[in-house]
């Protein structure tokens, strides 16, 4: 049983296999295929009606799917009833007994599974002090604010330690200081219990700051699934590239491959930006040598003053807005019809003309080929 107290290593291996799910005949998930290994924590990030929801319910056995198969720790559940899989999980509209106080609510799942008084006491307690509900211990959910009734359906979720754990925008309600704290939380407890989670948000932020790996929906297909940095730095399509934050597309004429010894290539085109070509560079899986219009990302950093330094790519543009932030200064420049977003560090924004043609270079190693 997972209930004999924290250990290590108590979470399982999930695989969703080909699965899709239709309403009638809309699609709502389709050809979904992940693997999350024990302990992971696993984003699932996409906007909303994509299908976030959806594939959480199918994995839980709220929602049959219509096709494919789910296997936990390797056996298939498609079938069996949501109760067997021991599932921790945390909906987006969490129901909390209405007639239970907040211990009651967190005690629920232990005394269903019987634990001693003792143990349910103190493991409630040091849950209460967890989710910040210290001293509201007997109140019941309806003199409790958003935020907090938010904090005890998450405590009641992980407080039997469920060896794997579905969380549906559990940090949604919450104010923003607060959410940054109990992303630190939460990710501290299934770490530390080493619980494989699956969390599904809509925020770029959370889903960076708290997961192993990411997988982003779009109109319930994976458009990518990765590490944060594989989805920043390579992402696999102009979806992925403009939903993880401000960047740049830039689309390439004409271009040419040529394939290097460590297996990478250098792409080199025309773009708007220049009357030079450009280069950049890419991995043999994210290209298709037979296309020679592709695009590329460059995201807003990546691109300095050309004076600074020596880079690859070399451009005029011209400044149009700037945002000062204090660590950094965003702007808006003009290069060739198109417009771009720039971070620039303060020392760069000082060095800056208004109303000047400026230089900027970016490295061929810091863009991302892309396709569609
Ligand atoms: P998300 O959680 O990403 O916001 P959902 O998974 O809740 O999205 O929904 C995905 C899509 O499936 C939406 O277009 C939604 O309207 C549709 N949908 C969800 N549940 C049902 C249902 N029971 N019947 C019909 N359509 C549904
Ligand atoms: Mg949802």
């Amino acid at each position: 049983m997972i209930l004999s107290g924290a250990r290590k290593g108590i979470g399982q291996e999930l695989s969703v296999v080909n699965v899709s799910k239709y309403y009638g005949s809309f699609k709502a998930l389709e050809n979904i295929n992940l693997m999350c290994k024990p302990g992971e924590f696993v984003s699932i990030l996409g906007s909303s009606g994509s299908g976030k929801t959806t594939l959480l319910k199918v994995i839980a056995g709220f929602e049959r799917c219509s096709d494919g198969k789910i296997f936990i720790n390797g056996n298939d559940v498609a079938t069996g009833p949501c109760f067997k899989r021991n599932i921790g999980m945390l909906f987006q509209h969490y129901a909390l007994f209405p007639h239970l106080t907040v211990a009651g609510n967190i005690a629920y799942p232990l005394k269903v599974r019987r634990l001693p008084q003792e143990e349910v006491d103190k493991r409630v307690k040091d849950m209460i002090a967890l989710v910040k509900l210290t001293g509201l211990e007997d109140r019941f959910p309806r003199q409790l604010s958003g935020g907090q009734q938010q904090r005890v359906a998450l405590a009641r979720a992980i407080v039997y330690n469920p060896p794997l754990l579905l969380l549906d925008e559990p940090l949604g309600a919450l104010d923003k200081n607060l959410r940054h704290d109990m992303q630190f939380e939460i990710k501290r407890i299934t770490h530390s219990l080493g619980m494989t989670t699956i969390s599904v948000t809509h925020d770029q932020e959370e889903a960076f700051s708290m997961s192993d790996k990411i997988c982003i929906v779009s109109s319930g297909r994976i458009q990518q699934f990765g590490t944060p940095s594989e989805i920043y730095e390579r992402p696999a399509n102009r979806f992925v590239a403009e939903f993880m934050g401000t960047t740049n597309i830039i689309p390439m004429k004409k271009a040419k491959y040529e394939k290097k010894a460590d297996g990478v290539f250098a792409v080199t085109g025309t773009t708007p930006l220049s009357e030079k070509p450009m280069l950049v560079t890419a991995g043999e899986s994210s290209v298709r040598t037979g296309e020679d219009a592709p695009f590329f990302a460059l995201r807003p950093e990546a691109i300095h003053l050309a004076a600074g330094g020596s880079y690859d790519n070399t451009f005029s543009a011209e400044i149009k807005e700037t945002i000062y932030l204090g660590q950094s200064v965003k702007a808006k420049a003009e290069s060739g019809g198109l417009e771009l977003n720039l971070s620039l560090s303060v020392s760069e924004f000082r060095g800056l003309k208004a109303g000047e043609p400026v230089a900027f270079g970016f490295n061929a190693a810091d863009t991302a080929l892309i396709y569609d």
